[in-house]
């Protein structure tokens, strides 16, 4: 396996990232399909033409294989299709809080990030950015680049836009968030979640299969994160269900229980609280159910909730 992906498949970077540039005068880069001129005024993201970041860090946070002894290297990009009442970086998601910077230093910051040594590229909301990131891409390579790439999103993707990824992201880091679209609409101001998100997800699923991690240091595949919501506004069960029935129970899925009420959440009396152990202990009942054994639980208090981890792969 050649590994990333992305130097197996060079030539189509600059054919794909002409594609993703054409967007800048008509965007149709995420379900939204804005359709604006990005050179003239933003979208639905509030992003332009070009490239605006929050931070780039050595991020410890991300799943245990991702961070190693380094950390991944992390993209924090701003501006986001979704508009999640609780969101935790709602400064640069939803304020776009941050700074304007050429292609040329988006580029330098990924080589920055791999002379780190960080363990991977996590690009944190990257679809708006694509024409950026892409050419970016082209500019590392030439310079040694070669840090896998980790796409790190809420899943509101549109199939057509991930399939032209395929052979260039080694990892989707990819939510799954609600199972009720009249819960998505009220607390991320998205009509169709449910459909967007899963056909999304077969998608991920197509290109790199359940996430693998190799003696050899080599990784790629798709983990699914679960964020738990207080009262079962995420609807698990039926999460669990779709990603055992339709992906593969091999899919290591990241079930998080650390839900804050931050952002705008304390408008809405349902979320307004931490989760409770117990409902957390319950949403991990039911993925057990289903067999979704392989992935990360909640820390309580340094210690594993349930550990479990994600197996080698031969
Ligand atoms: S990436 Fe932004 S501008 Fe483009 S379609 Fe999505 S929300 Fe609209």
């Amino acid at each position: 396996m050649i590994f990333p992906f992305y130097l197996e498949n060079f030539e189509k970077i600059d054919r794909v990232g002409k594609i993703f540039k054409e967007h800048l005068t008509g965007c149709g880069l995420c379900p939204r399909r804005c359709g604006v001129d990005r050179t003239k005024e933003s979208g639905f993201c509030l992003q332009r033409d070009v490239p605006r970041i929050s931070n780039v860090v050595l991020h410890y946070g991300e799943e245990p294989p991702l961070v190693e002894k380094n950390g991944a290297g992390a993209v924090f990009f701003c501006g986001c299709n979704m508009r999640c009442v609780y969101c935790q970086n709602f400064a640069f998601s939803q304020k776009n809080i941050g700074k304007n910077i050429s292609v040329e230093e988006l580029a330098d910051y990924f080589l920055k990030l791999q002379e780190l040594d960080a363990t991977c590229l996590d690009l944190v909301t990257p679809t708006p950015h694509l024409p950026f990131i892409v050419e970016a891409l082209g500019i590392a390579i030439t310079k040694g680049f070669k840090l896998p790439i980790v796409y790190n999103t809420s899943s509101y993707e549109s199939v057509e836009v991930l399939n032209l990824l395929d052979g260039i992201v080694d990892v989707y880091l990819a939510d799954l968030k609600y199972s009720d679209d009249e819960v998505a609409l009220r607390l991320s101001g998205v009509k169709d979640y449910w459909e967007v998100a899963t056909a999304a997800l077969r998608e991920m699923y197509r290109q790199v299969g359940a996430f693998k991690r190799y003696a050899s240091g080599v990784f790629r595949g798709l983990i699914v994160r679960h964020l738990v919501l207080p009262g079962d506004l995420s609807g698990s069960e039926k999460v669990a269900r779709f990603i055992a029935e339709e992906l593969s129970t091999s899919v290591p899925v990241a079930v998080m229980g650390q839900y804050n009420p931050v952002n705008r959440a304390r408008e809405y009396p349902e979320i307004a609280r931490r989760l409770s152990k117990q409902e957390y202990e319950r949403v991990l009942d039911v993925f057990q159910s289903y067999d979704l054994v392989e992935g990360w639980y909640q820390l309580e208090d340094g210690e594993p909730v349930r550990a479990v981890g994600v197996k080698l792969a031969d």
